[in-house]
């Protein structure tokens, strides 16, 4: 059966509204699975163990390396992140388009993998923007708030490796926007192989 889902990953700087979308994009539509990631970076005030993240220790993240658990990981501002490999099989197979909410170094490696996977970056508006919505959630010290600066400096570099840049302005536009995408990359004649198989079959059926 070749019907499967489109695995969809989500980029974007630190405080690009990532999150938020992805909620909205969920709840707006039923064909969409976040995938839950790894992570053992602390929970942050409201966040909740198997909601936003599992979140482990050190230890425990690299038995899940060593048990091959995960599809790609990542360390990403002296964390470990990485994506649980069994709910994302599981939930293409089922037909499901499943979202990664991942940065860029993870988004290489399963483009890599798997090559029929869309790729699509976030952005804020501008970057004094995004300089004010990381100052205004409030949770995290200075510095982090300066090096996640720095890292968005780095990924800016690395956009093009992505098939869709998307700006996250308004985010009713911007769910409509991500989803319409999707529902064109589902119209790809690299998706189609059995339904375009099926149709050549039944053509060359009445020339017989
Ligand atoms: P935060 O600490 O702000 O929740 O996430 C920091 C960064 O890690 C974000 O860019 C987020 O997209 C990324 N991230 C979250 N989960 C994963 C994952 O499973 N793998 C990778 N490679 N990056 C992740």
């Amino acid at each position: 059966m070749e019907k499967k889902g489109i695995l969809l990953v989500v980029s974007g700087f630190s405080g690009a509204g990532k999150g938020t979308l992805m909620r909205e994009l969920l709840r707006q539509h039923e064909n969409y699975a976040l995938s839950i990631s790894a992570t053992t970076r602390a929970p942050r005030e409201g966040e909740e163990e198997g909601r936003e993240y599992f979140f482990k220790t050190r230890e425990e993240f690299e038995e899940m390396i060593a048990r091959e658990e995960l599809i790609e990981y990542a360390c990403y501002v002296g964390n470990y992140y990485g994506t649980p490999r069994a709910y994302v099989e599981e939930q293409l197979e089922q037909g499901r388009d499943v979202v990664l909410e991942i940065e860029i170094q993870g988004a290489r490696k399963v483009k890599e993998r798997f090559p029929d996977t869309v790729l699509l970056f976030v952005s804020p508006p501008s970057a004094q923007e995004l300089r004010r919505r990381l100052t205004d959630r409030g949770t995290e010290k200075p510095e982090v708030i300066e090096s996640r600066l720095a890292r968005a400096a780095e990924e800016a570099e690395g956009i093009e490796d992505y098939d869709y840049f998307v700006i996250n302005d308004d985010l009713n536009v911007c769910v409509e926007h991500v989803h319409r995408i999707i529902e064109c990359e589902r119209s790809r004649t690299c998706r189609g192989g059995e339904r375009i198989r099926a149709i050549r079959g039944e053509l060359k059926a009445f020339s017989k």
